[in-house]
């Protein structure tokens, strides 16, 4: 069948592009990564300056948001309640 070696021999390089291209998705997966490093400099720099002092701030961001509090959906800063814009929306002040 002349038609079956037709069809083949186009799919070859086909699959080699589409090999190209995961190498691509695979170059850019890192950059997403580096969202997570970012946050990990972070960690450090908090521990970084210090000692014992920053040990008691260093609770603030890691302990979950009170009942007291909310996180803000535009600034994502958790922030109380008295600094809502207006009840039932997670909004601080400084966002509305
Ligand atoms: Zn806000």
């Amino acid at each position: 069948m002349a038609t079956t070696t037709d069809y083949d021999a186009p799919r070859q390089p086909v699959i080699e592009e589409d090999s190209l291209e995961e190498l691509r998705v695979r170059r850019e997966t890192p950059n997403a990564a580096a969202v997570d490093v970012d946050e990990n400099d972070l960690a450090e720099s908090f521990e970084l300056p210090g000692g014992d002092q920053l040990d008691e701030e260093l609770t603030v961001p890691v302990v979950a948001q009170q009942a007291d509090e909310f996180r803000c959906s535009k600034c994502f800063l958790v922030r109380h309640r008295n600094q809502r814009a207006a009840a039932g929306q997670d909004v601080c002040r400084d966002c509305a």
